[in-house]
């Protein structure tokens, strides 16, 4: 076989992606799913698997998986199954998880995606209802270094399973994909999908194949991305594997790889198991699961805004731009600070301005997401005022936000302990502006002869006269007048 070009082969991937149900208590007991608890003091008879225990499934999670399909266009189906997967794990007790085989609680859903530019759908080939399993612990300074230890907290947490059909060009393109997965279970309430704590962990499945081949490649499963550029950084990387494997002869094998982060690498784990050896059977301890569709109705009732529909309200109601549109949606609590800012009286563009500009400068330098801003969404409202009505300049705007971070002082109180005020009366920046033309003759003169650029140098006389303080559109539009009427 000749030898072919990079370029001559395209990856293909899809992902299956684990979202935490952030319900209170687990999926079949009443333990709680409390992270960072001391480890195994959230388990039961029913969590850990304990002869005779029977599990009793919890409706909050069952009614996220709803929302959830619901949001994604999915087809929900009002009947599905619990089933059992078996396998062994010491992070297992039971020997095997509840989870949804071929009855899942929803199929054929869709998202949608910006790449480039473009708008792309992903398309959603099922989601399920699942229970997670414990952890094996081995890197506390409790654990010795032979040992591994087990904490069954996590086992029985809710999960939903969204696994996509292969439509992924690239890696970027999942990083793109898990961002939109995050946000839009965060908009929805029903996960805090923090990838770091491993409420949001991603599976990748990547194949190669030549451009011009219809079917399928071989794919390997990618596990152990615990951020989003891990998970691109670990597609890339498989993708030149697999390509070279095919180029030198070779051929690759169906097999579950680990990311290794410190080598930049992936490596074998062990031989993808298939279906069959998990020997799904329907659960028999619990009942099919029906969803009224009375009860459908509710949750399609109560479903949160989502993104793209918040999105297009600021950019019809508050007349956004729309990349600042995108940008304040980005999480639902941004969008809530700003539209609580424009509902206390603040204008819609000038909140926009200034959440994007300044407050967010600012919460990047110490380090701090929206919900721990220390000045509140009222106090920053009675600051643009402040700066509507001209009582303060932008720049002293600034001064005054950075004062109220620290102090919580509010707007008004600062505008005068900072001796900030703007000067808006008329008489006073006229008589100073009469104090700075006499004293600048000259330069009046050759103003008048046809040096209009001197306009700035008087401008800027008056404003340094008044201690910054006057108001430079007034200033601007006072000099003018006096100069054309000197
Ligand atoms: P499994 O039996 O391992 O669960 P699935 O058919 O459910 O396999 O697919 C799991 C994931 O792998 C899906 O996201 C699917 O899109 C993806 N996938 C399946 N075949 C390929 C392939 N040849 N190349 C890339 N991704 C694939
Ligand atoms: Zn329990
Ligand atoms: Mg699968």
């Amino acid at each position: 076989m000749r030898k072919k070009e990079k370029t001559d082969f395209e990856s293909v991937i899809g992902v299956e992606v684990h979202v935490q149900l952030s319900t209170k208590s687990k999926l079949f007991c009443s333990c709680s799913t409390r992270f960072g608890a001391p480890p195994n003091s959230q388990t039961c008879p029913v969590c850990l698997g304990m002869p005779g225990a029977l599990p009793k499934l919890n409706k909050q999670a069952v009614d996220y998986a709803l929302r959830l399909a619901w949001a994604v266009n999915g087809k929900v189906h009002r009947h599905s199954q619990m089933a059992r997967k078996n396998y062994f794990y010491p992070d297992l007790p039971k020997g095997y998880q509840i989870s949804q085989a071929d009855l899942p609680i929803c199929t054929e859903g869709e998202l949608e995606i910006e790449v480039q530019g473009k708008q792309k759908k992903i398309r959603i080939q099922r989601i399920h209802l699942e229970e997670d399993a414990g952890k094996s612990v081995h890197n506390e300074d409790y654990v010795r270094d032979s040992e591994t230890l087990i904490d069954l907290n996590r086992c029985g947490v809710p999960l939903v399973e969204i696994v996509t059909e292969p439509d992924f060009a690239n890696g970027d393109e999942v990083a793109v994909f898990l961002t939109a997965v995050r946000q839009l279970v965060r908009y929805l309430q029903i996960s805090e999908a923090h990838m770091e704590q491993g409420s949001l962990r991603c599976d990748a499945n990547i194949s190669v194949r030549l451009k011009d081949d219809l079917s399928l490649g071989t794919r390997t499963e990618l596990k152990n991305l615990n951020s989003i550029r891990h998970v691109g950084k670990a597609l890339n990387f498989e993708r030149e594997r697999q390509i070279q494997v095919l180029n030198s002869g070779g051929v690759v094998f169906q097999e579950t790889r680990l990311w290794d982060e410190k080598n930049n690498q992936t490596r074998v784990m062990r031989n993808k198991e298939l279906a069959h050896d998990y020997r799904y059977f329907p659960e028999p301890d619990l009942p099919p699961l029906r969803v009224e569709l009375k009860h459908l109705y509710e949750i399609i009732h109560t479903q949160p805004e989502l993104p793209r529909e918040r999105r297009k309200r600021f950019i019809k109601e508050y007349k956004l731009e729309p990349p600042m549109a995108a940008q304040l949606t980005e999480s639902a609590t941004l969008a809530n600070y700003f539209e609580s800012t424009v509902q206390n009286d603040a204008n819609a563009s000038l909140s926009a301005y200034w959440i994007l500009g300044e407050l967010t400068a600012l919460m990047h330098e110490q380090n701090l997401s929206i919900d721990e801003v220390p000045v509140s969404s009222k106090a920053l409202s009675e600051l643009l005022k402040l700066i509507s009505d001209e009582a303060v300049s932008a720049k002293g705007a600034k001064t005054i936000l950075r004062h109220m971070w620290d102090t919580k002082h509010s707007a008004a109180k600062l505008l005068d302990k900072l001796n900030l005020r703007q000067e808006s009366d008329e008489q006073e920046i006229t008589a100073l502006t009469g104090r700075i033309l006499k004293k600048y003759a000259p330069q009046v003169k050759a103003y008048q002869e046809g040096k209009v650029n001197l306009l700035g140098f008087f401008v800027g006389q008056v404003m340094q006269a008044s201690g910054g303080r006057a108001n430079p559109r007034l200033v601007h539009q006072i000099i003018k007048q006096e100069l054309d009427h000197v």
